[in-house]
């Protein structure tokens, strides 16, 4: 029987999980779950943000739901006490390097965006960001030039390993939607985006079905809010993928419908899901949390690390359906509760 780890943190996430739990649990699959304390949640409890008994768990799940880390009292701390240390620390130790963000407007949402409601209507992307290598993981540090100026760098490198294996999940994931692969990157400037364009070449050797293109991220940018409905799967590296990701999530609407999951192969074995948002300190403990992005990661959870799609078509299908007869939380203009959310969910199951 697969196992979920159930890591719920801080703030809203232990509302919202509890919420995507019970949708899960109203499927009747069989599954089982485990919990454990992750963020300010398992600092206070523990003394560390990351335990040892919750790195343990999630080794042994099948899959990890993962709520949202950051907690004002402990804003003192020193960094690696910090909550968000957590969610570095498990990509890190389970060596998730591929985080995949859908993008879609539900019908319904067209006034959440902030693009024209005919062309927001129209997005239905993900955006593939590798999460690993790149700019921020590159030797860097403070000099000082040889005018005694203060200089700060950071190294952006990528070795040929990393980018394949980020766009072999990027083709695979085409394979599964509409077959178009977009390859972002500044090959026109950057050696390593021109390895980056190399690299993908070379892969859509073994997808000949998927029509391919290359877009320069300033150019992506623009086509993002001009023609967001031309794109299925974006795939990019740490740095592009990190704005992009954010900018098409503003494109498709409410921060609290946005799921994403965090991979290490395109089989999701041991996939890491969460929504986007954090912990939303302003509004914890007063019910007023959307759970929908919660929900819709438990069903990208159920789709790609335990292949079960019918389940996760159905958790989608509901989603679509309480948001289509008008079940609104706060943050989409509306006055159901946490709970009267989930509950419009689990009532078109
Ligand atoms: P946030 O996402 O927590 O909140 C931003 C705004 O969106 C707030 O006004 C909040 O009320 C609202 N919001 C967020 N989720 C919502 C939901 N489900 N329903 C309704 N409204 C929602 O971002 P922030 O305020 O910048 O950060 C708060 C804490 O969360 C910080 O400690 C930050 O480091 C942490 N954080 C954690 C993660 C993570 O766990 N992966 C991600 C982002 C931020």
């Amino acid at each position: 029987m697969p196992m979920i780890a159930i890591l719920a943190g801080d703030g809203i996430g232990p509302e919202v999980t509890a919420e995507a739990r019970r949708v899960l649990s109203a499927l009747s699959l069989d599954l089982s779950f485990g919990e454990a304390p992750v963020g300010g949640a398992a600092y206070h409890a523990t003394g560390h943000p990351l335990p040892p008994e919750t790195i343990d768990l999630a080794e042994r799940a099948d899959a990890i739901l993962f709520g949202a880390v950051g907690d004002p009292s402990c804003d003192a701390l020193p960094r690696h006490l910090r909550p968000e240390q957590a969610i570095l620390g498990l990509r890190k130790r389970l060596g998730l390097f591929a985080n995949l963000r859908p993008a879609r407007l539900f019908a319904g949402l067209e006034d959440a965006s902030a693009l024209k409601p005919e062309i927001a209507g129209r997005i239905d992307m993900v955006i593939l960001r590798e999460l690993t290598g790149d700019v921020y993981f590159g030797e860097k540090g403070m000099r000082t030039t040889a005018g005694g100026l203060r200089e700060g760098y950071d190294v952006m490198a990528y070795a040929e390993d990393e980018v394949r294996r980020i766009v072999t999940v990027g083709f695979e994931m085409a394979r599964h939607r509409k077959r178009k692969l977009c390859s972002v990157d500044k090959a026109n400037v950057l050696e390593t985006s021109q390895l980056w364009r190399d690299v993908v070449i070379e892969t859509a050797e073994d997808y000949p079905d998927i029509a391919l293109t290359h877009m320069y991220v300033d150019n992506a940018a623009m086509q993002l809010v001009r023609d967001p409905g031309q794109f299925d799967v974006v795939v990019t590296g740490n740095l592009f993928g990190d704005i992009l990701s954010d900018q098409a999530s503003m494109c498709a609407g409410s921060i609290g419908m946005l799921p994403s999951a965090s991979l290490r192969a395109w089989s999701g074995d041991n996939g890491l899901y969460e929504p986007i948002h954090g912990s939303a300190p302003d509004i914890a403990g007063q019910g007023k949390a959307n759970p929908c992005a919660a929900i819709l990661s438990a069903a990208m959870l159920l789709r790609h690390s335990l292949s079960m799609d019918a389940a996760a078509d159905r958790i989608e299908a509901a989603v679509a359906a309480a948001i289509a007869g008008g079940a609104r939380t706060a943050d989409l203009g509306g006055t159901l509760s946490t709970r009267g959310m989930a509950d419009a969910v689990l009532a078109r199951l």
